[in-house]
């Protein structure tokens, strides 16, 4: 494939996946997040599903990046239906189990429930996600050091531990959203709150990404914006996307999926598209990319192979690595 690149060197990236939905998916998820770990991403998110239905399956999933990999791991969470209570244990939950990233979202009603804000619980926004999770972690940070003053011998608390707390933005606009510029609000709620990152729904277009941040920037917002890709790789995927986000339709690259039969050259189209999408996104200052990979690595590890950003080790010296971390690794990983 030829391509002429114009993006930055080492350019951060990192992944999404989602939590497997049967015990032969989870073999499988095992073996692609080694590939993908591979190319040495920032970090690896894991979806949360709807109303909590993935709390166990997602952890798994995160204990086996932190545990199998050299990977910073990033837990998307939700809380919808959940008490203040509620939602104060699941943090917990998770920063017991070493996650120290977070993806936090306020998640969408559950399936054939009745529009309105009911479902949400005591938490009405990702913004109040946002300032549970730093307060939890606060919480516990003081109760780890009045524990280790109190016993002999106990082990003084890293004080350098700290969450990150990524939010959700919308270039194209929330469906949701009443006016244009509700996102921009939103987003600036969830910075003050205490974000530090955000990562965009995906997209097609990369003027619809440059422009929001163009105008997040404009609104006060100045926390990275990493643009969320999918390579499309097939027209089914594509339609199927099309409809859960309401995207704008990318003309050109829907007739040319739906114009070919072959998987393989379904497959090259898409790949073509994200890697055209990204260095648009890169050369206009994008400072990463976020890539859905549906579970599945052979389009994005092209896409970043064709790019030349994939910090590629080899299979091996990849699972040596990881087979080197030390417990000490929990305190020490941080995404760049
Ligand atoms: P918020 O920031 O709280 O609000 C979203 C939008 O709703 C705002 O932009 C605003 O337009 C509008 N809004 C907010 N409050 C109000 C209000 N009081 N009145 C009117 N409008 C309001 N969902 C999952 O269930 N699990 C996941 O793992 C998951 N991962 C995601 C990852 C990414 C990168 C993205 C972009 C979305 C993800 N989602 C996930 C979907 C997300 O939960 C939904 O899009 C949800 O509807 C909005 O979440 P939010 O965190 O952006 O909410």
């Amino acid at each position: 494939m030829e391509h002429r690149v114009s993006i930055p060197f080492d350019v951060p990236f990192s992944f999404e996946l989602f939590p497997p939905r049967s015990p032969t998916a989870e073999v499988a998820l095992w073996q692609t997040i080694q590939r993908l770990a591979a190319t040495g991403p920032d970090f690896m998110s894991v979806t949360y599903g709807a109303n909590g239905s993935s709390r166990q399956s997602s952890l798994a999933v995160l204990r086996y990046i932190l545990n199998e990999t050299s990977v910073h791991p990033l837990a998307h969470l939700t809380c919808v239906g959940s008490s203040h209570l509620e939602a104060n244990r699941l943090v917990r939950e998770f920063l017991d189990a070493g996650i120290t990233s977070f993806l936090a979202l306020r998640g969408d009603p559950p399936e054939g429930s009745v529009e309105g804000d009911r479902f949400l619980g005591d938490l009405g926004s990702a913004s109040e996600l946002v300032q549970l999770i730093h307060r939890v972690q606060t919480e516990r940070a003081q109760y780890a050091t009045l524990a280790s003053r109190g016993g002999p011998g106990g082990r003084l608390p890293d004080s350098r531990q700290k969450v990150r707390v990524a939010v959700a933005a919308f270039p194209n606009g929330h469906p949701r959203s009443m006016r244009s510029n509700q996102d921009i609000d939103t987003l600036l709620a969830k910075q003050v709150s205490g974000a530090t990152v955000a990562i965009t729904q995906l997209f097609f277009h990369a003027d619809d990404y440059l422009r929001f941040v163009d105008e997040a920037r404009t609104g006060g917002v100045t926390i990275p914006i990493l643009p969320g890709l999918m390579p499309a790789t097939s027209a089914i995927r594509l339609e199927r996307i099309l409809e859960m986000t309401g995207e704008r339709r990318p003309d050109e690259l829907s007739r040319r999926l739906h114009a070919t039969d072959s998987p393989e050259g379904q497959l090259e189209i898409g790949i073509e598209h994200a890697i055209a999408l990204s260095t648009a996104v890169l050369s206009g200052g994008a400072p990463g990319l976020h890539l859905y990979t549906f579970n599945q690595d052979r389009a994005v590890v092209a896409v970043l192979d064709e790019l030349h950003l994939s910090r590629h080790q080899s299979m091996a010296s990849a699972q040596s690595a990881a087979d080197h971390q030390t417990t000490a690794r929990h305190q020490s990983k941080e995404p760049a």
